[in-house]
């Protein structure tokens, strides 16, 4: 075989492994192999640059950077759609229908997916470029961010027209939406509202290989063109899932508004099950040739109808508004509730979010709210009831000081939120970073939690991390539901922290924005605390992935002599803040890119230093088994389960000699 020939023939496998997973959810090769192939296939290319294909899947990773997207004009426009509330409305609708046309009418029922509108042009086949609806004559080209997706095909399987636009829906299912959230808070990073704008948002990055990093999808429902080659829309979706695109099965061909009513009124129920956010149903006029017949309003198909679900809503009166201070210092007032049934759960806080908000609907204690639970996980409220404002009512004064340690709050140009500055003298602050400290992906303190850390502060027995180091047995034992043993453990949990490694130190400090990742850079970069502290915000930058709000974060971290001085006790009382001189020995990139998870007892290393070794040699560890597992290391005593979910995932299971084998 020739190299282009190979080179050819590795990308269409992988094209098909990759529709396999993503489309289909049903892989049929384990992701260790599947990487293999592809670091085949890339070091190929490397070497052979005149076989480049723009759309090769190797090009999924991202990288290309964007600074002004071009405009493009559409082709086809994109509409919006009408929309409709009622079965009359409905009814009204079916009436214009048939004046315009003759003959039966039969209706394709979707649902309505809530997220980024995006036209994808494809010719022979290809990807040509996507554009983003914009204000439906022409949007923003977004291609290089687009095809970081993997549901968009690049290339397309089996016959298809020549040219066509396909219009679909970018969303961000909410697991990975969820995760998302759960890592931005870990850093001290205010959480996204909701999927529909996080989608939207990641369209318009910069960096495409941000946009790889996030669990975006595309479900399409509309090709557009000439010479298509079927009839109606329901054969469409067909088509267009033998062509390779993630079409949602939930599309159903029925023959009267009774029956589109029926639809509705099942996914109005069930589409609480689904991965992603929906918001209603479409309804289109099934054949093509009586779209064409209907055509267009200015805004709108007269052949196709939105049809929403209602949000669900209640009223109920705001009793009172308290704030809370979190571990940044950053003020969330909360609307504590008259408790109120709401989609099946009791109702008792509503976010606030912050005091623009409150201004903007002149939220008043005492008023009867309006209360929807919508896209976003913590319900809202949405609107006064007006009609019912006690006379003697007055409006809302946002709290200027900390209601925890009465500093005056800040709030800084183009923030939202409020802060309490008062970062090493407020409670709630000195509290969240010292649990920050101690936690798991952290310092994972042994025989110390949350609420203990609470005690010891509240007690004056701590005031920040550093003050762990000097506690005694004796001084804790009068605590609160601690007796000889725990004591015991906690002051050895302690101690045991001064061997964790300086990238969790570093993660553990608590410097904003800093994550575990980021933490592994800098350390791997800088080799020591002090490095890191004398670098200036230039120098930071020029590290691979740190951008300058981290920079600026890790700098004001550092510049602070509270902070510094609290750096150094940690240093006197032992802890590690450079990397060991055998770390600097050790470290490779053989397992760089791969997932591994580790389960089980091991005979020759012990597990931390299993994993020590993994991340070391630059392979990243896992808690759990996923389809993104790349192999999983298997000791004596490993659950049943671990196996069968590896097995049935396809990740290859490999054994403890194995593994060191292979890494020397
Ligand atoms: P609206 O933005 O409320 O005018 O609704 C129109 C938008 O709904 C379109 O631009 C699409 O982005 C979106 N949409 C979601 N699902 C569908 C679907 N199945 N068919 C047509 N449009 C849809
Ligand atoms: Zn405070």
């Amino acid at each position: 075989m020739s190299v282009e020939q190979k080179i050819n023939s590795l990308r269409d496998e992988l094209r098909e492994h990759n529709y396999n997973y993503y489309v289909l959810d049903n892989p049929t090769i384990s992701d260790y192999d599947f990487d293999i192939k592809l670091k085949t296939l890339q070091s190929l290319e490397e070497a052979h640059p005149e076989f480049y294909d723009a759309n090769s899947p190797t090009l999924r990773v991202g990288g290309e950077v964007t600074k002004n997207f071009n405009t493009v004009v559409h082709e086809y426009r994109m509409y919006s759609l009408d929309n409709s509330y009622s079965k009359d409305d409905l009814l009204d609708w079916e009436k214009r229908i048939k004046k315009m046309i003759d003959g039966e009418v039969n209706y394709t029922c979707e649902l309505k997916y809530d997220g980024a509108s995006i036209s994808l042009t494809y010719e022979n086949g290809k990807l040509l470029r996507a554009v983003t609806r914009g204000d439906g004559t022409q949007g923003d080209d977004v291609t290089a961010n687009i095809k970081t997706i993997k549901t968009v095909p690049l290339q397309l399987k089996g016959d298809f027209p020549k040219k066509f636009d396909i219009r679909g829906e970018i969303v961000l299912p909410f697991e990975g939406f969820n995760k998302m959230n759960e890592e931005r808070l870990e850093v001290g990073e205010e959480p996204y509202r909701n999927p529909r704008n996080t989608a939207s948002g990641s369209l318009k990055l910069q960096d495409s290989a941000e946009v790889a990093k996030r669990p975006l999808e595309c479900l399409l429902y509309n090709i557009t063109g000439a010479n298509l080659g079927f009839d109606t829309q329901f054969e469409s979706l067909k088509k267009a899932r033998q062509m390779g695109f993630k079409v949602p099965e939930a599309s159903k061909l029925v023959g009267s508004i009774d029956a589109v009513l029926e639809f509705v009124e099942y996914w109005d129920v069930h589409r609480h099950d689904l991965p992603y956010e929906t918001d209603g149903v479409v309804i289109k006029v099934n054949s093509l040739q009586q779209q064409d017949e209907l055509g267009f309003t200015s805004k709108a198909p007269r052949w196709a109808m939105a049809y929403k679900f209602k949000a669900e809503q209640v009223s109920t009166r705001l009793n009172e508004i308290t704030y809370q201070v979190g571990r940044t210092g950053a003020i969330t007032p909360v609307a504590n509730l008259e408790p109120v049934e709401l989609a099946g759960t009791t109702v008792k806080r509503a976010s606030l979010h912050n005091a623009d908000q409150i201004e903007k609907l002149d939220i008043r204690v005492g008023d009867e709210v309006y209360v929807e639970k919508g896209g976003e996980i913590i319900p809202k409220i949405i609107a006064v009831d007006l009609s019912k404002r006690p006379e003697s009512s007055l409006p809302t004064t946002y709290i200027s000081h900390c209601p925890e340690c009465q500093t005056e709050l800040i709030r800084q140009e183009g923030d939202a939120k409020h802060y309490c500055p008062n970062y090493n003298g407020c409670n709630p602050q000195i509290i969240g970073r010292i649990q920050h400290y101690i936690s798991r992906k952290a310092m994972d303190i042994e025989g110390l939690g949350g609420e203990t850390v609470a005690l010891l502060v509240n007690e004056g027995l701590i005031s920040n991390y550093s003050d762990l180091y000097t506690l005694t047995k004796e001084e804790v034992l009068p605590l609160e539901r601690m007796a000889e043993k725990s004591a015991e453990n906690l002051i050895n949990g302690i101690a045991a922290s001064k061997q964790i490694p300086f990238e969790r130190v570093l993660f553990a400090i608590g410097i904003r924005f800093v994550g575990e990742t980021v933490a592994k850079k800098l350390a791997k970069h800088y080799k020591s605390s002090d490095a890191i502290a004398q670098a200036s915000i230039e120098d930071l930058v020029s590290v691979d992935e740190i951008g300058g709000r981290i920079a600026e974060s890790v700098v004001e971290f550092f510049s602070s002599e509270e902070n510094k001085a609290i750096v150094e006790k940690l240093k006197t009382y032992g802890l590690q803040l450079e990397l060991s001189a055998e770390k600097l020995a050790n470290q490779t990139d053989k397992l760089k890119g791969l997932s591994i998870v580790v389960s089980g007892v091991f005979e020759t290393v012990s597990r931390t230093e299993l994993k020590k070794l993994i991340e070391d040699n630059g392979g990243k560890v896992s808690s759990s088994i996923s389809s993104k597992t790349n192999f999983l290391v298997a000791g004596a005593k490993m659950g049943p389960s671990k196996r069968t979910k590896a097995e049935t995932l396809g990740v290859l299971i490999i054994s403890e000699s194995d593994f060191l084998s292979k890494l020397n």
